[in-house]
């Protein structure tokens, strides 16, 4: 057994199968001479898999039930599939290419036209084609692995971005380990709200693909291949851990009032849609923070008023009459989408990113916008905007906002009543919230952004980890400040950064009279025994 020690990013233990995360574009093209031996290639590949998938249906009919063992039943289905498999044949024989290529190809055309497709039915047959493309993929390229199931996989790569993060929703695996992530990255952010227990810092080598591996983020190690002995502590370990979450049910209902006789309103973040029900699931009071972004970055263009205004009210309508805090997009720096074309930045942290493009590329703030106040007719949605540093960016804002609305009026459209809010997360809007105040219904204290900012530590870059310190004491004075002012103009004031979970300062964010604290869905009931107790 090799024990490797790393940095914790995501609590919770993990065990399972190593699983190298390859990027989809790794697939190479290559010109074949010996055409039939291709072919067999294939073949036996997809024989493989059926017998691979016949075996995950099994163990998975044992552990949840043949509803659940019917998707993998279907997923065979596809593999006898003759248009299916002419299709890829063809290409490898049409165009004298290897296996890999073809499937990836016809997997992406299939998948591709089955997403755009109405019904519900075949839009969720899509994913099962993604995951057919995996496993022949992973088989083809000798990267298989033992997993038997998404469940039992703890992911390895060097890096992974926010939206391949974002891309394991439907199949997420165990743990996570990568070499050279920040601990405060979106990365992480995303890792933790989908509660998959993470580790960086571990150099990652491809040997291990399908290896056991255990993940402990309390002592931060990695183990690979554990003995059997170690493998019985830790699932004795993950045990433990659901007693303990199991002991924070009875604060479920409770309501959160502090010792001073305030109700603090406990709201969750939130990335994806989906996350939802994770939300609902910890009982959230609201939602204090849809990252909206993650919806952009998924797309591979520009999301249409339709189907933002789709997810949006999704997620109004699941939280009833809850409060809903929609952050418009937050795209740049490490969070890109291709089609947004942003150039490379020498300082991204500090360049076009947020609220900047949103005011320079004001049609899609518009349909942003939009989406969001149609959705207030079906609940309580507030809107946020992030990285403001100036007064005369809300009115701008404020501007183009009574514009959308006044095209809504023109056009018959309804929307409800939406508070303005603006995310404090840089030292200039925190030295000038008391004029910021006057323009906003709301702050909500981004710490995460606030820290990077104040201290001039860049949040990415995994060998500043040390002096990224959330609890410097600097951004605590940062804080009382916005929210002195917030009060004294009669406005409320939250933390939405990652420092609203630190147990640590709860009774420091109480003195300051904080309103509302917007953690991850998981977080919510161990901050609310905190404030309660
Ligand atoms: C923050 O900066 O604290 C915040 C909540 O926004 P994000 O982490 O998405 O940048
Ligand atoms: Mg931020």
């Amino acid at each position: 057994m090799q024990v490797l020690k790393g940095k914790t990013v995501c609590g919770g233990i993990a065990t399972g199968y190593i699983r190298i995360y390859e990027k989809e574009n790794a697939i190479e093209k290559r010109i074949i001479c010996d055409i039939d031996n291709e072919i067999l290639r294939f073949h036996k590949a997809k024989e493989t898999a059926f017998i691979q998938l016949t075996e995950v249906a099994r163990q998975t009919e044992c552990e949840y039930g043949n509803i659940q063992a019917e998707i993998f039943e279907a997923q065979k289905m596809l593999l006898t599939d003759e248009a299916f498999l002419d299709a890829i044949l063809e290409v490898i024989t049409g165009q004298k290419v290897n296996a890999e290529y073809a499937v990836s190809v016809i997997c992406e055309q299939f998948y591709d036209s089955f997403s755009k497709l109405e019904e519900e039915y075949f839009r969720a047959r899509a994913i099962d084609i993604k995951d057919i493309s995996d496993r022949l993929l992973s088989i083809l390229c000798n990267t298989e692995i033992k997993m038997l199931s998404a469940a039992s996989a703890i992911i390895m790569a060097y890096q992974l971005t926010p939206s391949q993060v974002m891309g394991f929703a439907e199949k997420k695996p165990a743990g996570i380990v990568t070499e050279n992530d920040s601990v405060h990255s979106h990365t992480a952010i995303v890792a933790k709200t989908m509660n998959i227990p993470m580790i960086t810092g571990i150099k990652i080598k491809k040997e291990w693909n399908g290896k056991q591996v255990v993940v402990d983020t309390e002592s931060g190690n990695v183990l690979i291949e554990p003995d059997k002995q170690t493998i019985t502590k830790y699932q004795n370990n993950m045990q433990c851990e659901q007693e303990k979450r199991k002991q924070l049910e009875k604060y479920r209902g409770v309501e959160t009032i502090n010792k001073y006789g305030k109700k603090i309103n406990l709201y969750a973040n939130i990335g994806d849609t989906s996350d939802v029900e994770s939300a609902i699931r910890n009982d959230a009071e609201g939602i204090g923070l849809l990252r909206s972004e993650f919806l952009y970055l998924q797309a591979k263009d520009y999301p249409k008023e339709e189907t933002l205004f789709f997810h949006y009210k999704k997620v109004v309508e699941s939280m009833k009459q809850k409060r809903v805090v929609i952050r418009t997009i937050d795209i740049g720096a490490d969070k890109q989408a291709d089609y947004f074309e942003l150039e490379q930045e020498t300082n991204p942290a500090m360049g076009y990113r947020a609220i900047r493009i949103c005011l320079t590329k004001e049609e899609v703030f518009k349909t942003q916008l939009r989406a969001i106040l149609r959705a207030s007719v079906y609940g309580n949605v507030d809107v946020m905007f992030p990285m403001i540093t100036s007064v005369w960016e809300i009115r701008k804002i404020k501007e183009i906002l009574r514009n959308v609305k006044k095209e809504l009026d023109v056009e018959k459209v309804a929307y409800g009543h939406v508070k303005i809010g603006i995310m404090i997360e840089t030292p200039a809007a925190v030295i000038i919230s008391d004029l910021l105040a006057g323009e906003v219904d709301f702050f909500s204290i981004g710490t995460n952004d606030l820290t990077q900012y104040t201290l001039a530590v860049d949040r990415q870059n995994p060998k500043l980890d040390a002096f990224y310190d959330s609890r410097h004491e600097a951004v605590l004075r940062m804080i009382h400040m916005t929210v002195e002012n917030a009060h004294k103009a009669g406005i409320t004031v939250g933390i939405c950064g990652e420092l609203a979970s630190d147990l640590t300062l709860t009774d420091t964010f109480m003195e300051f009279g904080i309103d509302d604290l917007s953690v991850l869905p998981t977080e919510i009931l161990k901050v609310r025994e905190k404030i309660t107790k």
